[in-house]
């Protein structure tokens, strides 16, 4: 942990993250304060359906089909996920890969990049305030074969600010509140978007459960998985992490995964990775009996890509 710290104070600040972040976060006060004052309906909808499309585009998108490999999509699948996953300004599906990879490979530890052991505001943003120190792309081998990955990497920039604010614009301004689609589904949407996305890493590493796997900080929560489509039952997506479930029991709130069964059942998702039923039940009877910290098990991205041998695809 103090190593952890020494990082954190010996890296240093990225000034572009921080004033965007503050010109995003004013942006959005000014909108709900909009959206007070100038009220309009279809200016809400627009701003739920781009917070809905750009949330499952990073969790269905970002997280599960391409950090985790859980399911295969079809080419228009994977560029929505993209288009949004740009608007959703959490940098391009290759870096947010790359880290989250080493998140799961590191978790709790050094080089964690959001490690919640430095502190759950460190968890929450401040690693997004600070430069990171390695930068090479080196887990994300398997993610250059995609030449949709690789246009979106390129394209970044241009397709953050036009997926993201120019859209979203020209769509309200059909109704003639411009600025109203640019504040609510632009900023407010964004930021709403940030705090639910830091939440994986900061609550879902501090509140609930630990059914699957007590040897890490991940927790599974109701309560966090509200407001970030499923993504709660981080304790379970730790032990599992190629299970394109995180909710893992049909009743838990886990609208990514429903999305992902939905869509493979018109054929635009396939082989779904589920794991073995007795793998979870002797999951759950380890913790039972685990003490922390303890023997953790291998990330199955730990070298680069590549799955873990427990899963099978949906039958
Ligand atoms: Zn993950
Ligand atoms: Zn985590």
């Amino acid at each position: 942990m103090k190593n952890a710290r020494l990082n954190r104070i010996s890296r240093q600040l990225d000034w572009v993250n921080i004033v965007f972040l503050a010109v995003a976060h004013v942006a959005a006060a000014v909108g709900v304060g909009w959206a007070v004052v100038h009220f309009n309906p279809w200016t809400l909808v627009l701003a739920l359906s781009w917070t809905v499309l750009c949330s499952l585009s990073i969790t269905a998108g970002y997280h599960r089909l391409f950090a985790h490999r859980t399911y295969e999509a079809a080419a228009w699948v994977r560029l929505l996920a993209l288009l949004f996953g740009a608007a959703s300004v959490q940098n391009s599906a290759l870096r947010w890969v790359n880290e989250h990879r080493l998140h799961h490979s590191n978790v709790d530890r050094d080089g964690d990049p959001y490690n919640i052991n430095v502190g759950f505001l460190w968890a929450h943003i401040g690693w997004v305030l600070h430069k990171n120190p390695s930068t090479e792309l080196k887990r994300v081998r398997d993610l250059k074969q995609d030449p949709l990955v690789i246009w979106q990497h390129r394209y970044y920039v241009p397709l953050a600010i036009g997926v993201g604010a120019l859209v979203p614009m020209g769509i309200a301004a059909l109704w003639g509140d411009a600025l109203g689609g640019l504040l609510l589904a632009g900023f407010a949407r964004l930021v709403w978007q940030y705090h639910a996305t830091f939440a994986t890493n900061s609550l879902a590493h501090s509140l609930g459960s630990r059914p699957y796997d007590r040897t890490t900080s991940a927790r599974d929560s109701f309560f966090t998985a509200l407001f970030t489509f499923g993504e709660g039952y981080h304790n379970f997506h730790h032990r599992f992490e190629n299970d394109y479930r995180n909710g893992v029991r049909f009743w838990h709130f886990d609208p990514t995964k429903w999305l992902i069964f939905s869509l493979s059942r018109v054929g635009a998702t396939r082989n779904l990775r589920r794991v073995a039923e007795e793998k979870i039940v002797r999951a759950r009877l380890i913790a039972k009996g685990q003490q922390e910290p303890a023997q953790r098990p291998e990330s199955a991205f730990a070298a680069s890509s590549g799955g873990e041998p427990m899963l099978s695809p949906e039958s």
